[in-house]
């Protein structure tokens, strides 16, 4: 691998460390020093502090060419956990998640009464009791909604309430972040998601962290124009792919044909995958819109990964996949550099939840990344 210029050890360097680990599943520090660039002597120091914190432990040796075998460094999973919360309309989808990403808890409930903070904190504390998390173990909760409301006075209430860290993030960002972390995905590697669902958002890590734009809104994959002359769209912009992929968009297409008048983005996707060919038709078209657009993101961005997530992918995402993968491998401009990946999320209704809880996992283990607080 090329090596970079060599990072003078900082507040940067622990983040930088944690998320070499993480992506690499076990590591020595011989190759944690030569992937990082970092001085053997920062990383003695680095790993010792992430060592004395609990967030890795040696486990294991590899026999090294000449002198003593090399201990290996993993995180450790069940050490400390993040909370998300994903709040829909009508329920609140409550996840834990430990330090690798991995889900330990989830729960759906529906959204209670009264004011939003005194409700969200009291689920909080059922949560984490009905689980067993010890509460110094719990990082803090990160809230996810597709359309959040004004959610500075809930979070700084919430703060109050629970006296813990709480994190606010849009649902694709989360989702996005959630996705690099449990996959392993490589700092090195340019990552971006889709989230499908009322509307369409996109999360971009790069370098490990979450690129949010200049006022948290970089991602607005919804709004890429696909025809100048398009159907106009609420934000001002015509053609935006929104108006011909979102779940609520294909449900309208599907609703013009008479056999499935009436009929719900799951019906469809359900009929799409079981034979129906007028329900394929509709999601493969809006599968072939959301193609070109993604590959215009792939393109601007030169991405290596991209992981389709959110509910619109839940039941027929194999049709978004497979559209997707054919459109990169004819046109996407690196096509004959590297190969741009497409995955499926394995959790795409929770998604953004999973990515939450991850989001809190890495402000508390890897500071020095940008946090979603807004
Ligand atoms: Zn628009």
């Amino acid at each position: 691998m090329a090596r970079r210029e060599t990072p003078v050890a900082g507040p940067g360097s622990r983040a930088l460390v944690v998320d070499v680990i993480r992506s690499a599943t076990s590591i020595s520090r011989v190759e944690l020093a030569e992937l990082t660039g970092l001085t053997q002597a920062s990383i003695s120091n680095i790993v010792r502090d992430l060592i004395a914190d609990g967030v890795i432990h040696e486990t294991g040796s590899v026999d090294s060419i000449r002198g003593k075998p090399r201990k290996l460094l993993e995180i450790r999973p069940a050490n400390r956990f993040g909370i998300g919360f994903q709040v829909g309309p009508e329920t609140v989808t409550c996840v834990a998640a430990d330090l690798t990403g991995g889900v330990v808890g989830r729960e759906v409930v529906p959204l209670g009464p009264g004011p939003l903070e005194t409700f969200l904190a009291g689920r909080f504390e059922e949560f984490t009791a009905g689980l067993d998390l010890p509460r110094d173990r719990v990082e803090g909760l990160a809230i996810v909604a597709p359309t959040a409301p004004e959610w500075g006075p809930v979070r700084s209430a919430l703060a109050d309430i629970l006296g813990i860290p709480i994190l606010v993030e849009n649902d694709a960002a989360a989702a996005a972040l959630g996705e690099f972390w449990s996959r392993r995905v490589s700092r090195e590697q340019a990552f971006g998601s889709v989230y499908l669902s009322q509307g369409i958002g996109a999360g971009l890590v790069f370098g490990g962290a979450l690129f949010r734009g200049a006022s948290f809104d970089a991602g607005e994959l919804g709004h890429l124009s696909i025809a100048y002359d398009g159907r106009p769209c609420p934000c001002g912009n015509r053609g935006c792919v929104e108006r011909y992929a979102s779940m609520a968009a294909t449900v309208e297409a599907a609703r013009a044909i008479p056999a499935l008048a009436g009929a719900t983005y799951d019906t469809v996707a359900r009929a799409a995958v079981s034979g129906n060919a007028e329900a394929f038709a509709v999601l493969d078209a809006a599968a072939g819109y959301l193609a070109v657009a993604v590959t215009s993101m792939v393109n601007l961005l030169d991405l290596g990964r991209v992981v389709l997530t959110g509910p619109g992918v839940a039941v027929a995402g194999s049709i978004y996949a497979r559209r997707l993968r054919t459109h990169l491998a004819g046109t996407a401009h690196a096509r004959h550099r590297h190969e741009v990946v497409v995955e499926l999320s394995a959790q795409p209704r929770d998604a953004a939840g999973i990515g939450a809880a991850a989001l809190v996992v890495q402000a508390s283990i890897a500071p020095g990344h940008t946090v979603g607080v807004r």
